[in-house]
């Protein structure tokens, strides 16, 4: 598996276009030691020349043609994009959908939940409808492994598996009281976890860290790609004077009793990557004392255009 980051910030990238923080204000001004990021993106590949793309950012448009390898060959409306697996209905998760609806037929993975908050209440996305053959929706069931075939000949596919992990969380605010009474919400925020070749990556970019079934998956992975949103459990409620706390917004914290790394101190055999970092997260800052304490700990930052064999 080549697994390759294309956005490594959480919603709003870094620098966010609306925002003054510390972090924000000194990259702007170029005394930031750190890079800027676009939102979290990440593609997935097991079969030469095929990618699938996992979420698709508000930055995705930019993404592709930034990254040669999606481009389509020569003389042909083609892509090597194939499908789409989405974690969740959160904007920053489903936006870039609207980018590739020039008449593209393509797969999107999504539980069923998932897929009902975006075709039944948001009908922007049935634009997507439009291409020869339209869009294809498969579902994905908690727990139950998925061929997400990369080869176009049928029943030829690649030998890469995707299995839903439910992470805890809820649907996004946006989602009606009446739709979201009738859905199951272990099907609003999973986890991914992927298999080829006897090797396992999981990717977990939103993490309320409720259960211990996401960490039983993280822990025996080759390669974890998980979420960075937060350093403290308070950050956002600091800049902004009011709010709610990472853990209110479905993102378990980096530090703290409990954090992610506490949860991780353990662990020793994964390759353990962050990603979904908020522009408010004093790591973005490659001298702050929570980046050393990061890499220190054995854990490395995922930046835009970083790629990794699993
Ligand atoms: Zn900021």
């Amino acid at each position: 598996m080549r697994v390759k980051v294309l956005g490594s910030a959480a919603g709003g990238g870094f620098p966010q276009w609306n925002c003054g923080c510390s972090n924000c204000n000194r990259i702007r001004a170029g005394v930031l030691k750190g890079r800027v990021r676009t939102q979290a993106q990440v593609a997935i590949s097991a079969a030469h020349g095929k990618w699938l793309l996992l979420n698709a950012s508000p930055d995705l448009r930019q993404q592709i043609l930034e990254n040669p390898e999606f481009a389509p060959a020569e003389e042909t409306r083609s892509t090597p994009i194939v499908g789409i697996i989405l974690t969740s209905a959160d904007v920053d998760c489903v936006m870039g959908l609207l980018h590739l609806r020039e008449f593209q037929p393509l797969v999107i993975y999504a539980t069923a939940g998932v897929r009902r908050v975006l075709t039944e209440e948001n009908s922007l996305f049935r634009t997507l409808m439009r291409a020869i053959p339209p869009v294809r929706w498969e579902s994905l069931e908690i727990g139950k492994p998925v061929g997400v075939h990369q080869d176009s000949a049928a029943g030829t596919g690649a030998g890469l598996h995707c299995t839903a992990v439910s992470v805890g969380g809820a649907f996004p605010d946006y989602v009606s009281d009446a739709l979201r009474r009738n859905l199951p919400e272990q099907e609003a925020v999973i986890g991914l976890e992927f298999c080829a070749d006897g090797k396992r990556f999981f990717y977990a970019p939103n993490l309320p860290g409720r259960g211990e079934e996401w960490k039983r998956h993280a822990s025996e992975s080759n390669l974890a790609l998980l979420d960075a949103t937060f350093w403290t459990d308070d950050e956002l409620v600091r800049v902004r004077g009011s709010g709610k706390t990472a853990r209110e917004m479905g993102h378990l914290p980096l530090s703290g009793a409990n954090g992610l790394l506490d949860q991780f101190k353990d662990v020793k055999n994964v390759r353990r990557v962050l990603i979904h970092m908020n522009n408010t997260n004093p790591a973005l800052d490659e001298e702050s004392p929570a980046n050393r304490e990061l890499r220190d700990a054995g854990w490395e930052i995922a930046t835009d255009g970083m790629e990794m064999d699993v």
